[in-house]
């Protein structure tokens, strides 16, 4: 940890300083410039929270030397994670991009589910996913089938073998939730839900964690940690569009930037959803080859047999037709 002095701090308020990281078996390395004095502590900085130290006086700024998260960080482990999904499908370091798609919602039309999950398939994703327990903003909207749907998507896998990927929305549920689906979603309302996702930490299912509408990129892998120091390692982080000012034109803002910025800093692998990201059809296209093209280990895209019709999210699902061509160009 560094900190540096305010150019007018007392030689009194410097060793007030030193002295309270003294006391919790910091070593202090001074660096007295003609100017202002820094200071370097070394030590564990899990003993003392940074801001109580910003906050003293003639402290101008503390910084931290390290990352926050341990387990999630490259400093414990500079390796890539790969991840076994499932059937021998791996994400994460040099594995193929894995893509992951399907309606936004189960839908109580069996055969269109179907539908959809044969031609993912085909046209070559690994991955069928769809909410039967749906977060919606509004009360009012189709809220998911539920356990009704978990067993479509039961239903899915064993007429295609696709793996599933389904939301886990609260704690209670995920024995039934990990039931059906080979991998657990958290959707990005629920992404600081500590108590879910310590649950989450305890089963051994890889989790698909989706980065908060309003969650920077710190905040996104401490929630990852999270899962990581509950015990399960299986975590693949997905960037799904962080709030804008322009709503009127893409619903979300995908953070290119955020997939190179934790692939340096972490190991764990990390997607995008361009679908949730946009809020529109025309957008997928770009913003799949964008994310590839930043070095995404996968995509989450949004598939409808009949889009302008779906329960939710239409308007950002392609039809079938649209993601076998998408999927040809990637
Ligand atoms: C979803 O994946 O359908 C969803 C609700 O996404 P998010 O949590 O990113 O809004
Ligand atoms: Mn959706």
């Amino acid at each position: 940890m560094i900190i540096v002095m305010e150019p007018r701090a007392s030689e009194e308020q410097i060793q007030k300083v030193a002295g309270k990281l003294e006391t919790l078996g910091f070593k202090i390395v001074f660096n007295r410039g003609e100017v202002m004095t820094v200071l370097a502590a070394i030590g564990d900085k899990r003993l003392i929270d940074p801001a109580s130290l910003a906050s003293m006086e003639g402290v101008r700024e503390v910084k931290l030397i390290q990352e926050p998260y341990k387990l999630a960080g490259r400093e414990s482990k500079a390796e890539d994670s790969v991840i076994e999904l499932g059937n021998g499908v791996k994400i994460g370091g040099n594995e193929p991009p894995v893509v992951i798609s399907g309606p936004c919602s189960v839908e109580s039309d069996i055969e269109g589910l179907l539908q959809v999950a044969y031609a993912a398939k085909e046209a070559g994703a690994r991955v069928l996913r769809g909410g039967a327990f749906k977060p919606r903003t509004s009360p009012y909207d189709f809220q998911g089938m539920e356990e009704e749907g978990l067993k479509y998507l039961g239903q899915a896998r064993d007429k295609t073998g696709l793996l599933i990927a389904t939301e886990v929305m609260d704690t209670p549920e995920i024995p039934l939730v990990g039931e059906y689906a080979d991998i657990l979603q958290v959707g990005a309302r629920n992404m600081q839900n500590y108590k879910l996702l310590k649950a989450l930490g305890s089963t051994n299912k890889p989790i698909i964690l989706k980065r908060g509408p309003a969650a920077s990129i710190r905040e996104f892998l401490l929630a990852a940690e999270y899962i990581l120091y509950a015990g399960n390692p299986n975590v693949i982080l997905c960037e799904r569009g962080i709030k804008g000012l322009d709503s009127h034109y893409t619903r979300n803002i995908l953070d290119i930037a955020a997939i190179p910025v934790i692939k340096k800093y972490s190991h764990l692998p990390v997607i995008a959803d361009p679908s949730h990201a946009t809020g529109r059809r025309y957008l997928i296209e770009p913003m799949s080859k964008a994310a590839l093209a930043a070095g995404a280990h996968g995509l989450m895209i949004e598939v409808h047999h009949d889009p302008d019709n779906a329960s939710s999210d239409g308007a950002q699902s392609l039809n079938i037709e649209q993601f076998k061509d998408l999927m040809g160009q990637l």
